[in-house]
């Protein structure tokens, strides 16, 4: 078989395949090829050499903010995928239909890495969101626009993946959860799930948690008080576990004020993980609390989760939530995006929302990144 690019003595972990061990990857048009033991190419094969490192399908950031130019908040998406590991941005609704073309156009379509996209319900997205302006684009019912959002879902199905809405005391002010109504609306009308943002209340967690269906997902779901998912006893909301059971996805969307380690400590306490781990980086918190993926993966890997599954929250459960299950899997067949990573042990500082620190022993680091059966990043 003539492979493209083969990893070699890289230790896989799979979740999709249940593998955690020794193995080569092996690419050919665009595509995992083979994973064993010993592979082989020939003089066309490129081959590098991976071991003492992590081999995992290609990271999703289900959560981020990359319309970069396009919105305020918008960040470099190459940029932030070559620091962070990841191979699929998700962005989450910076733009809305009425700017979702250009979107398409002069981000999405150049881009080197893969970027999907929950399309706003509000006409413009989040257009107002900067240290000096500050406007919730879910606040004036006027800018909600389903029909809009509809015909531009259903127009754009390569890579809207569902439908975002932002609702609490800053993003929809007076309007409560009625933006979120309107969203489920859009989403049953094109088939699609909902992403739902919270803040503060209005509404509250419970509120909005009711309205979700099987699917659809929660982001900013381990919050600090208050629209926390467990009271300061650590008690989780009954409306919580009913969701989980009926299938609606718990997404950490960490930002700059949606994750805390109150909240995920007491959340872990009781079994419950979070569906995905995500960074909902955006330009006010690239530069911390946030920073990326792999340091938002790190901060579960120290509260106690297993890497295994640090990895499977940020892979083949995202993929599950995109209903993309070509992503995040190493099986054959699969999209041939990996990434390499790291695992350093020492001492490390981590910070949550409120500020509270923890020391942490380890540090997951982003160390290659493979895109559609290429090595990608760093350069040769
Ligand atoms: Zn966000």
């Amino acid at each position: 078989m003539a492979y493209d690019l083969i990893l070699k003595g890289g230790h896989v972990i799979d979740a999709s395949q249940n593998l955690d061990q020794p193995l080569d990857v092996a690419f050919a048009a665009g595509k995992v090829a083979a994973v064993g033991p010993n592979l082989a190419g020939d003089a066309h094969t490129s081959v590098r050499n991976v071991a003492g490192k992590y081999v995992t399908p290609g990271l999703i950031d289900l959560h981020t903010h990359v319309y970069w130019g396009g919105t305020s908040l918008g960040i470099d998406a190459e940029d932030f995928c070559r620091r962070s590991g990841v191979t699929t941005a998700i962005d989450t609704g910076s733009a809305g239909p009425g700017n979702f073309a250009g979107f398409r156009k002069h981000v999405i379509e150049p881009s080197q890495v893969r970027i999907l996209a929950y399309l706003h319900v509000s006409f413009a997205g989040i257009f107002g969101f900067s240290k000096t302006i500050m406007v919730g684009e879910s606040e004036n019912i006027r800018l909600m626009a389903p029909r809009e959002a509809a015909e531009v879902a259903d127009a754009n199905r390569d890579v809207i993946v569902g439908i975002k809405v932002r609702v609490g005391r800053h993003s929809s002010g007076d309007q409560g959860a009625a933006p979120l109504e309107m969203a489920l609306q859009v989403a049953h009308e094109v088939g699609m799930p909902v992403m739902a943002h919270i803040d503060h209340p209005p509404p509250s967690y419970e509120q909005v948690v009711e309205m979700l269906r099987p699917g659809d997902v929660l982001t900013h779901a381990f919050r600090p008080f208050p629209n926390a998912p467990c009271n300061a006893q650590g008690t989780i909301k009954p409306v919580v576990l009913e969701a989980r059971k009926r299938g609606v996805l718990f997404d950490i969307g960490h930002g700059m004020g949606s994750f805390a380690f109150k909240t995920a400590r007491a959340m872990l306490a009781n079994g419950f993980h979070p569906d995905t781990i995500s960074s909902d980086v955006h330009a006010l918190c690239i530069d911390g609390p946030a920073f990326d993926q792999v340091t938002t993966m790190s901060k579960f890997l120290c509260l106690g989760v297993p890497l295994r599954d640090v990895i499977k929250q940020s892979t083949l459960n995202a993929a599950f939530a995109l209903k993309r299950p070509e992503l995040g899997s190493l099986k054959v067949g699969s999209v041939g995006d990996a990434t390499i990573l790291s695992v350093k042990e020492g001492k490390f500082d981590y910070v949550d929302v409120v500020g509270e620190h923890l020391a942490g022993d380890r540090k997951i680091c982003a160390e290659g990144v493979v895109i559609a059966g290429g090595w990608w990043h760093p350069p040769a």
